[in-house]
């Protein structure tokens, strides 16, 4: 291990450009890494260390593993985000019905191809509306919205905007109050690690917490935690617990997952990736010795099952911020597809992050369409 990457798997003295980088790059290693468990029960360690080890061998040729719709739309963002300096809804709606109309065949859900179908089309206006229509009205819960919300974090330097950009985001597909919250929070995990927050874990999840104790005040996602019959504030329930298992220190495979889940709703996948983050700040038993933080949060994601490549693509994300570019390994980002543009799109952000906008929270949507849902106007309702 060279000094910089150990002084990396410290996760001290790393460089704002790095964290971009390692955000960035860490998701989609997650998706295209996870991608080989997906929908599995529980993976045995051993299954996860072989498949990772198998990313060393150099014979097997680059981008050999694919990403999947995580990447694919996360791509879409950020593409969107830097050609329009700031949130253009229609603009990034098209990007997504145009990259599903090029590649179908990424493993995009079955209700989110009706909205992507109906984005495609040039006669509509509201681009909210065909995701406000999914499932006689309430919308999606999924966890689409948060698999690709890391460059909300990436674009927008302050916490309000990384929150209402991320929300309405992710209202382009998911319009349930579970959807875009978890959006909302995994941006949050983002904007917060890029700060290096997680080097104090206790603080990381407390200023979490109070984040999601003001965002799930509103009104529709009070409507929409009774309707689903969930604790009140459902995903500051969910970070309690991820506190509770912390302080456990030590808790089982099989604990995380029925106290967190694994699962396709943004409630059961989003806190688990924030879980696996912070249960990897340390070295644990079943992961190699040699292993850094990152290493150890993409391979305990894939040993959860379930839901791997999205968990893993948010865990990646959030550990990447953290531990930066250089902690991760070279073979590991050869082998995944889309690894090197996610590098250059993060430099990208990363001058976008940086560059003086006339008005904090001002968008090229905001000057150039008065009647656009940009920062200036108000959220669609999601019902
Ligand atoms: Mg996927």
């Amino acid at each position: 291990m060279t000094s910089a990457v150990k002084l990396a798997a410290l996760g001290g003295q790393v460089s704002t450009l790095s964290r971009f980088r390692g955000a960035l790059v860490g998701a989609v290693l997650g998706d295209c890494i996870g991608g080989e468990f997906e929908g599995a029960e529980d993976v045995p360690f051993d299954r996860v260390l072989q498949h990772l080890s198998g990313l060393e061998d150099d014979t097997r040729g680059d981008g050999i593993l694919q990403y999947s719709d995580d990447t694919a739309m996360m791509r879409c963002v950020s593409h969107s985000l830097l050609t329009r300096t700031g949130f253009d809804e229609q603009d990034m709606a098209r990007r997504f019905a145009k990259e599903y109309s090029l590649a179908p065949g990424r493993g995009y859900g079955s209700g989110v191809v009706q909205v992507l179908r109906k984005l495609a089309s040039p006669q509509l206006s509201d681009v909210f509306q065909p995701a406000q229509a999914q499932f006689g009205g309430r919308g999606s819960f999924g966890n689409g919205g948060a698999m690709r919300a890391a460059p909300f974090a990436l674009a927008f330097k302050n916490a309000a905007d990384v929150r209402r950009y991320s929300r309405l985001g992710a209202m382009l597909t998911h319009s349930c109050s579970l959807g875009y919250n978890g959006a909302v929070l995994q941006a949050l995990a983002v904007h917060l690690s890029l700060q290096g927050t997680l080097a104090l874990p206790q603080e990381f999840i407390n200023k979490l917490i109070s984040e999601m104790e003001a965002v799930e005040k509103d009104e529709t996602a009070q409507r929409d935690s009774k309707a689903l019959n969930l604790a009140e504030f459902p995903y500051c329930a969910r970070l309690h617990k991820v506190k509770e298992l912390m302080e456990r220190n030590g808790a089982s495979i099989e604990e995380v997952i029925s106290e967190l889940g694994n699962g396709i709703a943004a409630l059961e996948s989003v806190p688990t990736a924030i879980f696996c983050v912070l249960h990897c700040l340390e070295a644990r038993e079943g992961l190699p010795e040699h292993y850094g933080g990152l290493e150890r949060t993409i391979a305990y994601s894939l040993a959860l099952g379930g839901d791997t490549d999205t968990i893993a693509c948010m865990a990646g994300a959030i550990a990447g911020a953290h531990y930066g570019i250089l902690a991760i390994p070279q073979s590991w980002q050869r082998s995944c597809e889309g690894a090197e543009e996610a590098d250059q799109l993060a430099e990208r952000l990363y001058k976008l992050y940086h560059l003086e906008r006339p008005e904090d929270g001002m968008t090229m949507s905001d000057s150039n369409q008065p009647h656009s849902h940009g920062s200036s106007q108000h959220p669609p309702n999601s019902d």
